[in-house]
Parts: structure tokens; C-alpha cells; sequence
């Protein structure tokens, strides 16, 4: 599909789009800010500090990627969301930084369902402990606006579809448990390049998008 009927196809969808710009330069990511596109996604904080000054200001970034504890401080002064959460201890930060710079940091806590062996994300049989956590030390600058899951890499779309719908399932209770009276809980962003129609289908609110728009 062309770049243009991607964008209008999440659009149509009512989801929102981030631009992964990883690997990318600033020649190949301004046709896609000319095209209105205005939130990119970086999974590395150094190339996302690296590229962030040559590009227009107005861009709101989002951290995709792992995020160590102690480079939360380099991004912390403008950073719209951090995808990635799934520690305490990087709440803490995020929080301790959102203060310094005066600021709320939308975070989305990142949810372990892919069959493959991955280091990073939060098992789902232990989110409720983890949000009661985060909950319990009311942080004040930082905003939980839902949570971010990848799938399993695999051509078999019956796995991809299957960990999609278990991603909205733990979005759903997470909601209806601790947040139903909160608005700003509604961020479910799961789907890239290969698999976002899927996760479109499955209740996405918000696609990561590198490869195919490029
Ligand atoms: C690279 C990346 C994406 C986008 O991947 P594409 O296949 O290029 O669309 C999405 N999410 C995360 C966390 C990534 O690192």
C-alpha cells in the first residue's frame, strides 16, 4: 500500500498514527511532516536526541523502545509518551523528571503476551500488582494512558490475531477495574508494518509504523 493510503486508512479507523523514524533521516522523515504526520515514534533514545534538533519543533515524540532508568533525565524536557514502561523504578524517574521540567509524561505500561522470549514488558498475571503499585505512590507528573503490546514475529496471523485479542482483553479489564472513571486511559497501541490491519481489527487505538511508510 502507498504511504498516503496507509495514513488514511488508520485515519478512517479513528487510531492514531506514530511514525517510526528509526533508521530514518531527516531527508526521509519531512515528506511524511509535510504530510501532516506530527507524532514520530524513536526506540532509541541517543538517535532520538540525535535527529530531534534538525527537525520542526512542533513533532511530538514518543519512546517506543526499552527505556534504561538512567536516560530517562535526556529526554525527559520533551517527550509526549513513553511506550515502554514496566518498572516501578522507571516510574519513579519519569516522575521524579516530569516534576523537574514542570511537565506530565503520558506513559503506556508495556504488556508481555508474545510467545517468544523477550526480556521486556510486564506479564499480564502481574499488571494488576504493578498498576496498584504505580497507583499507590500517586505520582503526580505522570499520566497512565493505557498499554503497548507487540506480537509474536510470525507469518501466522491466527497467533498475531490471537495475541492482539489478548492485549484488549487485559486493556479492557485494566480499564473497567482501575480506570473507569478516568478518560485518559484509552491509549491501546499495538500493530506495526506487518500485522496493524490485524491489530486495527482487534481493537487498536494506536499503530507504530516504521517500514511501510517509508
Ligand atoms: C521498529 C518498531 C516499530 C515499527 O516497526 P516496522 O516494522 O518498521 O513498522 C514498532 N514498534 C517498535 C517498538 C519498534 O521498535
Amino acid at each position: 500500500m502507498k504511504r498516503h493510503d496507509i495514513i488514511e486508512d488508520i485515519a478512517a479507523k479513528n487510531a492514531v498514527l506514530v511514525a517510526v523514524t528509526k533508521t530514518r533521516s531527516k531527508h526521509d522523515i519531512m515528506p511524511l511532516y509535510n504530510e501532516g504526520i506530527r507524532i514520530m515514534g524513536e526506540n532509541r533514545v541517543q538517535e532520538l536526541l540525535d535527529k530531534k534538533d534538525d527537525l520542526p519543533s512542533d513533532i511530538q515524540w514518543h519512546l517506543i523502545g526499552h527505556l534504561q532508568t538512567n536516560k530517562v533525565k535526556y529526554i525527559a524536557s520533551f517527550i509526549q509518551m513513553i511506550h515502554s514502561v514496566d518498572s516501578l523504578k522507571l516510574v519513579k524517574e519519569i516522575n521524579k523528571y516530569a516534576l523537574k521540567y514542570n511537565r506530565v509524561i503520558d506513559i503506556l505500561i508495556q504488556c508481555k503476551v508474545a510467545k517468544e522470549e523477550s526480556k521486556f514488558g510486564v506479564h499480564p498475571d502481574l499488571i494488576h500488582d504493578f498498576i496498584e503499585d504505580v497507583r499507590g505512590s500517586s505520582f503526580s507528573h505522570i499520566r497512565i494512558r493505557g498499554i503497548m503490546g507487540m506480537g509474536t514475529l510470525t507469518k501466522d496471523q491466527g497467533v498475531t490475531a490471537s495475541e492482539f485479542k489478548a492485549l484488549k482483553t487485559i486493556f479492557d479489564d485494566l480499564k473497567h477495574t482501575f480506570f473507569s472513571n478516568d478518560p485518559d486511559f484509552n491509549t491501546l497501541s499495538m500493530g506495526m508494518s506487518s500485522d496493524y490491519k490485524i491489530a486495527l481489527e482487534e481493537g487498536s487505538t494506536m499503530v507504530r509504523i516504521g517500514s511501510a511508510l517509508f
